[in-house]
């Protein structure tokens, strides 16, 4: 797996993806020496392609962080030392010119994350007398009764009378509690330990570090405990600039690691603002399942909206104005917009989505965005504007996402309280999505919804969206709704909520 690249100065930090395989590694052994038919490709890439240039060889997972301290001095933290450990040397030390080992830090005592302790004295100074410094190890007390177990060795002290003495790894064991409020320090890297679970009978350690950017690693995970979250979750106001995240399979699930469908519900529910995923078994192929990814990633969007109310009757030019304005925000990080008018001409709404990475400053990208609209400030006035989370979805043909083309008809509810309500925004917007299930399960012609919170607001709105202009009349008899326009994609709407209990966008 690919690196984190260091500058060219070499003057900041980097992260060294030195392993992003499961316990057993990929190429999987089976696939090679008892090949299927087909055989399995992610598997057989490894036996024409270089290994460092093949993204689907995974060792067993470990991270190398190359910290670089504000003198420039830089310090090598090692999370994890597997199985596969000497073998990443080999591949990653020489391809980074990393000199050495400064601390190591254990995640759990799993084979996978332990088995290659024997082999840091490679890495260490040569002295066949074990006249070196000790390299720290962090590690939990459940951890290290482990160890005292698998390598007696390694913890031993002192020479029992008449033992001979043997090279073997110097470390220094230094505990550490499985618990958040209990930060340490490695190297002069502040980590906060991360507990999760890991199997229900068993705890593991995830680490969250880093002084510019707020990085999380956690290898080894099948449930979040809520005090973890609360320090990585965006909701807790603790959003991740990174989070490096388990997932075994694709398919499959497993009972003590996420696979896919729960690694990406724990992203959306932690939602950082980039996420890597490691841990993979052959299921996984890199280039193929990142183009799936990507697609993922640019669901999970941020809309906005912009209200306008149009002073003048020439609505073609307005629209050409919102169509060139929508050009525009392209280079902005806008993926994909849309402008809708309403029947009776008296409210236009241009939509876009963006990826959350690029409106990480809300405030200034929506005073650009003010600044751009001066051709249409002349054609209409801006009621209101705002972005927007899509939180929930309905589709009656089963497709994850509300879908609309150019020719749709789009009915849109808001409703909102004002601060002297004490409801949470959370359980006003259950409230409004159990209300926005409920009609839709009953509303006949209408193909998907989606439900949106405001980001700044107290406020949700909810989409519909019909193929047939009748079938939105007919919801009730209580439902105006405005044709589409001519050279628009959607169309403009109004539904005012029969039991929606708030504001309508349209009046
Ligand atoms: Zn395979
Ligand atoms: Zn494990």
């Amino acid at each position: 797996m690919a690196a984190v690249e260091n500058g060219s100065a070499q003057l900041q930090s980097a992260l060294i993806f030195l392993g992003t395989g499961c316990s057993s590694a990929v190429p999987n052994a089976l696939c090679l020496i008892r090949p299927s038919d087909p055989p399995c490709t992610v598997c057989s890439q490894s036996l024409t392609m270089p290994p460092v240039e093949n993204p689907n060889y995974r060792c067993n997972t470990s991270l190398l962080i190359d910290y670089c301290k504000d003198n420039g001095e830089h310090k090598y933290i090692l999370i994890d030392v597997g199985k596969t450990f000497r073998e990443q040397v080999l591949r990653w030390f020489t391809r980074y010119r990393i000199p050495h080992v400064d601390s190591i830090i254990l995640t759990h005592e799993h084979a996978d994350a332990t088995l290659g302790l024997d082999d840091i004295r490679a890495v260490q100074p040569f002295s066949p007398t074990n006249d070196i410094d000790p390299t720290p190890v962090y590690l939990t007390q459940y951890s290290m009764d482990s160890i005292v177990q698998k390598f007696p060795y390694l913890v031993q002290k002192k020479l029992k009378e008449g033992q001979e003495i043997r090279r073997v790894s110097q470390l220094d064991w230094q505990i550490i509690d499985n618990d958040c409020e209990k930060p340490f320090v490695a190297s002069g890297l502040e980590f906060v330990p991360l507990p999760v679970m890991h199997g229900e009978d068993y705890v593991c350690l995830g680490f969250l570090f880093g002084k510019k950017f707020r990085v999380a690693y956690i290898s080894d995970v099948s449930r979040f405990l809520p005090t973890t979250v609360s320090y990585i979750s965006k909701d807790s106001g603790q959003q991740l600039d990174l989070l490096i995240l388990d997932t075994l399979y694709k398919n499959d699930s497993h009972n003590v690691h996420l696979c896919l469908t729960q690694t990406l519900e724990a992203l959306k529910i932690l939602c950082p603002k980039r996420a890597l995923l490691i841990g993979m078994t052959h299921e996984f192929d890199h280039h193929k399942d990142n183009e799936f990814l990507v697609e993922w990633s640019r669901r999970n969007l941020d809309t906005s909206f912009f209200i306008f109310r149009p002073t003048i009757v020439i609505m073609d030019d307005l629209v050409e104005a919102l169509k060139h304005f929508s050009f525009s925000t392209q280079n902005l990080g806008c993926v994909q917009s849309a402008i809708f008018r309403s029947i009776h001409g008296n409210m236009m709404v241009w939509y876009g989505a963006w990826i959350k990475r690029s409106t990480e400053n809300k405030d200034s990208l929506a005073a650009t965005l003010l600044s751009m609209l001066t051709s249409v400030s002349s054609m209409a006035i801006l009621l209101e504007h705002g972005f927007f989370d899509a939180y929930a979805g309905e589709s009656k043909d089963h497709s994850p996402a509300a879908k609309f083309y150019t020719g749709d008809i789009v009915s849109m509810n808001s409703a909102s309280f004002s601060h002297h309500d004490i409801m949470p925004i959370e359980d006003f917007t259950y409230a409004c999505l159990a209300i926005f299930k409920d009609r839709f399960q009953n509303m006949n012609g209408a193909v998907s919804g989606v439900c949106f919170k405001s980001q700044q607001l107290s406020k949700v709105a909810a989409v519909f969206v019909w193929k047939s202009l009748q079938c939105c009349y007919n919801v009730g008899g209580q439902t105006r709704v405005a044709h589409r326009g001519g050279p628009m994609k959607g169309s403009g709407g109004a539904t005012p909520p029969p039991n929606f209990d708030g504001n309508s966008i349209y009046t």
